[in-house]
């Protein structure tokens, strides 16, 4: 759909998704007998609070707002734009008591492990933001078994493992899932097929994730709903038999496809309670990671070498 000069596109009955770059948002409309009005899933990356609202003024008119803010997890890809959102839109922003010191300023994230996924977006984890911001006044708990007052007919399922409160979305009506980073559908780790939208059905992204166990938990948990539609955080939307074969292969295989052979929290899990980061794995520098920050700094070098000349041509 191409409306109001935003591109979206409707994932189901109810429920529309635009791709911000290489991160999806989706809104979420209650059925009339169910609930009012439509909540706001994710905000994307900083800068996207006008085609954000650009996206809902087309679907649910001018001047609309939603009545709640719903965050799968607080990574800055989708609380970029947050802050930015609360200023036009003053509305409660629901997420997991878990998520809450990241969300509040209490607590950073763990840092990325630039040593996993082998692309481009894991050499520039480097650079990926894990501080936390503070939307206090507007923050809500998730009650994880009474869900989001605002959405009431969707389920919050706790999928933990890429972040402590990492929540996805399930609307048993339609079986249909709203997955976050829970798992992807494009290679999250490469460049290419993260701003390409390729399709390929993977695990979290890696460079980003701190505890793998848990993530194997929370994949397999989803797979048991067997869900006919899924939106994740980053690709394409997948349906059907398409959806549940891979779906259920990564559930069954996950050690082996979707966890890096080594990195700084591969068996060995960040830990992290209602007050944010208690525990790091140290850091081992290894050769490969050695290798890797060498060529991280040749390129850079390389830029600003060649910004010089430029300048002095
Ligand atoms: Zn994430
Ligand atoms: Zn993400």
């Amino acid at each position: 759909m191409l409306n109001n000069n935003v591109k979206y596109f409707q994932v189901g009955q109810g429920v529309w998704g635009m791709r911000l770059l290489f991160v999806n948002v989706y809104m979420i409309a209650n059925r009339r007998s169910a609930g009012k009005g439509w909540v706001l899933v994710d905000t994307g990356i900083k800068g996207s609070a006008k085609k954000i609202i650009a996206m809902a003024e087309d679907l649910f008119g001018p001047g609309t707002r939603p009545s709640a803010i719903i965050l799968t997890h607080g990574h800055t890809d989708h609380a970029g734009s947050l802050k930015e959102l609360l200023k036009y839109w003053n509305v409660p922003v629901y997420a997991h008591p878990l998520e809450l010191p990241y969300l509040t300023g209490k607590s950073d994230y763990p840092p990325a492990d630039p040593e996993v996924g082998g692309g481009f977006m894991s050499l520039i984890s480097f650079i990926f933001p894990t501080k936390a911001i503070d939307v206090s006044k507007n923050i809500r708990e998730i009650d994880p078994h009474d869900g989001v007052p605002e959405l009431p007919e969707w389920k919050v399922i706790h999928t933990p493992g890429h972040t402590p409160g990492h929540i996805s979305l399930y609307f048993p009506l339609n079986a249909m899932l709203i997955a976050g980073d829970a798992f992807t559908t494009t290679q999250s780790e490469s460049a290419f097929y993260l701003l390409t939208y390729t399709k390929k059905f993977s695990g979290p992204p890696k460079y980003i994730t701190t505890d793998w166990i848990a993530a194997g938990k929370s994949v397999r948990k989803l797979a048991a709903l067997q869900p006919r539609v899924a939106a994740t955080g980053h690709g394409p939307i997948m349906y059907g038999k398409e959806l549940q074969t891979e779906l259920s292969f990564l559930a069954n295989r996950f050690e082996s496809i979707a966890v890096p052979d080594k990195g700084r929290y591969v068996g060995r899990a960040a830990v992290s309670d209602k007050n944010g980061v208690r525990y790091i794995p140290p850091y081992l520098i290894t050769a490969k990671l050695k290798a890797t920050l060498a060529v991280t700094a040749a390129v850079a070098s390389f830029l600003i070498v060649r910004k010089i000349s430029k300048s002095w041509a």
